[in-house]
Formats: structure tokens, C-alpha cells, sequence
């Protein structure tokens, strides 16, 4: 038996408990976790409170991200005793995940924990934090410099927001972040953003195209933000859109596409392969200030998660959560 939160779907509805679990409940893999660490990401906060049909099998440990040492292992790649990181994968979906005290998986999807890391580092990066990565490792690679101009950052005080910011600020780039929360705008500038913005200034129908003044973005809200973002975007520029916290849909003509050449980029974490996860790892290595980080996240034991899962989704939460699994 174990300690972690069990989602059930029954008579009594959709639950999600903290209980003792036990073993027979993990699923198959060939490697064996003890967690240390995990997170609170968006997708957790919809699978914990139910709000969208993300856990798709019955019963199920949320939590797509962990952080922890292997304990067994019969994968030729890991060892008892390496320190692992997850992300992804559907774990937490249809496999279940990090918000227990143990967690069985396929050796294949786990990457090394970081040297630079601490595994409540490496959750308080999380999926969120990788996600940010990946978008602005697709901003460098379409040829986008600092002296290009502004970058967008929407969503900026959740957590690819946040990390998006620290990151692009390290690497010499000029951020306007928006946001529905101007009081938090210190937090913002703490962070590395040079100016903020009323996000309500995005999120309303707009023209099929407009002014030119991204040079590139960081879109983690969908829907009119996302459609009003690619019709300001400059000449050449690049989209990055990773996230749906303003809606699903994408309310936008071609215009921006093909009068000015942008280019939308899908961002994917959950399947992306590994190269690309060792790259992003080693990126966020090199690129995150850890004090930023640090000044960024919030920490909770598991009794919490359940709670401060509903808070994130009513977009309470600034920057990261992380899971105090081992010591709770
Ligand atoms: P989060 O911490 O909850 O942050 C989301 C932020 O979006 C909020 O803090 C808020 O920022 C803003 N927001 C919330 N509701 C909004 C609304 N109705 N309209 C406009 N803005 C709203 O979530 P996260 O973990 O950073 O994830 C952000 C998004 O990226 C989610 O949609 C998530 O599913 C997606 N995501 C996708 C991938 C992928 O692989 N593609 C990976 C990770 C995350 P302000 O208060 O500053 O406005």
C-alpha cells in the first residue's frame, strides 16, 4: 500500500480521494518509482476536479509530471537508485501518475534528472516549465533574435507563462506579458517581463489583421487571444501556441498567414520524443535563473492537492506548484 489520490468514477460520480492505495492498482511498466516530487499543472487541475474528460480510464492517479528515485527496473536504460524525471506520456490520463508515492511506468519515457536539478526543482518546472522551453526553443528556431523586437507572453502569471518570461528574459529578449491580473505585474517585471498588459485587451473578437507588433508569441490561452496575437504578429514572425485556458477554439481568418508570412507553431509535450525532452532539459539547465524559479513556485503537501487543484483552474494560482509526495 501506498499513500496518493485515487480518481474513481461510480455511483458516487467522479471522486478524487486521498487514500491508501494499493499496488495492484499500477499498471504495467518496467520500471518502479519511488516519488519524491510532483506538480500541480492545468491538466492536473482538469483531471483532479473532473472539469474535462482527461483521465480516461478508471481508477486513476492524477499527476503528469514526478520526480524520483527508480526502486525497480528490469529496462536496460535505468538502474535501482537513478534519480528520474516524467512528463507526459498520458500518464495521469491513462496511466497512472506522480500524485502518489509510487508510480510504475515504461522505462522509455523517463529522462535523467537534470545535474543542475533538484527534483523539487525539476517539479517546479514541470510540464508547464518544459512546455515553455519547447516554445521558445521553436521561437530560436525560426530565426528569432532580441533585436527582432517584442515577444508576447499570454497566460503570463501561470506556469509556462511564468517560465516562459524567466526564460526569454535570461536570453536578452523584450517581453510584454499579458495577463487578467495587472496587481501581479511586480511579480511580472521580478520575472523579466519589460511591460504588461491588460490581457482584456486580447481577448475580445478582433480584426483579421492589425498593427504590426510582434516580432513573437507565446500563446498559452487559444480562442480570440490566440487569433488576435497572429494578426498583430510583424512580418516573418512566429506564433507559438501551446494552451487552451481561454478556449479551445480558434476564431481567425488566413490573413496574418498569407499577407505576412506567419507562422503558427503547435507546441506538444506530451509525445514529444526524447531527443527533443533531453534538448529542452538541457536548455532549461543552462537558461533558468533557479532563483526565478524559486521566487515562482509554491509548495503543497498531497492533502492540498486537491483543493489547490480547483484553485488553478479558477486561474488563482501565480507561477508553479509543487507536490511535497515523499514527505507527506
Ligand atoms: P496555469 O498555471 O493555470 O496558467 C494559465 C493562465 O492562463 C492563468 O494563470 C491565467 O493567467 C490565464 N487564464 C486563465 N483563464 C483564462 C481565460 N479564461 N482567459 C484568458 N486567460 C486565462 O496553466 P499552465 O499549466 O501554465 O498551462 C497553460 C495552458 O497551456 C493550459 O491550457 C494547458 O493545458 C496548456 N499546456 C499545454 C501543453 C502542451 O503540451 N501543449 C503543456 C503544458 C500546458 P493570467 O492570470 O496571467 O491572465
Amino acid at each position: 500500500m501506498f499513500k496518493g489520490i485515487l480518481i474513481t468514477k461510480g455511483d458516487a460520480g467522479y471522486l478524487a480521494q486521498l487514500q491508501s492505495i494499493d499496488d495492484s492498482v499500477l499498471p504495467e511498466g518496467d520500471v518502479q518509482v519511488q516519488v519524491a516530487w510532483s506538480t500541480l499543472n492545468y491538466k492536473d487541475g482538469l483531471a483532479i476536479t473532473g472539469k474535462s474528460p482527461v483521465v480516461r480510464r478508471f481508477p486513476m492517479v492524477p499527476g503528469i509530471d514526478f520526480a524520483g528515485t527508480v526502486t525497480h527496473s528490469s529496462h536496460a536504460a535505468w538502474k535501482v537508485g537513478d534519480k528520474v524525471v516524467l512528463n507526459g506520456w498520458g500518464v495521469g490520463e491513462t496511466h497512472c501518475g506522480g500524485l502518489a508515492q509510487v508510480a510504475r511506468v515504461k522505462g522509455d519515457w523517463l529522462v535523467p534528472l537534470p545535474a543542475a536539478f533538484t527534483e523539487r526543482q525539476a517539479m517546479a518546472i514541470g510540464t508547464a516549465g518544459y512546455t515553455a522551453m519547447l516554445c521558445v526553443l521553436a521561437l530560436e528556431r525560426h530565426g528569432i533574435k532580441p533585436a527582432d523586437g517584442e515577444i508576447l507572453v499570454t497566460g503570463a502569471n501561470g506556469g509556462v507563462g511564468s517560465v516562459a518570461i524567466a526564460l526569454l528574459a535570461k536570453l536578452g529578449y523584450t517581453v510584454v506579458a499579458s495577463t487578467g491580473r495587472l496587481a501581479e505585474s511586480d511579480y511580472l517585471k521580478t520575472l523579466g517581463a519589460a511591460q504588461v498588459m491588460d490581457r482584456a485587451e486580447l481577448s475580445a473578437p478582433g480584426k483579421a489583421i492589425g498593427k504590426e507588433r510582434w516580432a513573437g508569441v507565446i500563446d498559452t490561452v487559444g480562442s480570440h487571444t490566440l487569433a488576435n496575437a497572429c494578426a498583430t504578429t510583424k512580418y516573418n514572425g512566429a506564433v507559438a501556441a501551446c494552451g487552451l485556458a481561454g478556449g479551445m477554439d480558434f476564431p481567425a481568418t488566413v490573413a496574418p498567414f498569407i499577407l505576412r508570412g506567419v507562422t503558427l507553431y503547435g507546441i506538444d509535450s506530451v509525445m514529444a520524443p526524447l531527443a527533443v525532452r533531453l534538448q529542452a532539459w538541457e536548455r532549461l539547465a543552462r537558461d533558468l535563473d533557479v532563483s526565478k524559479l524559486e521566487a515562482m513556485t509554491r509548495e503543497i503537501r498531497l492533502d492540498q492537492a486537491i483543493d489547490v487543484a480547483a484553485e488553478l483552474l479558477q486561474g488563482q494560482v501565480r507561477g508553479r506548484v509543487v507536490v511535497d509526495v515523499a514527505g507527506s
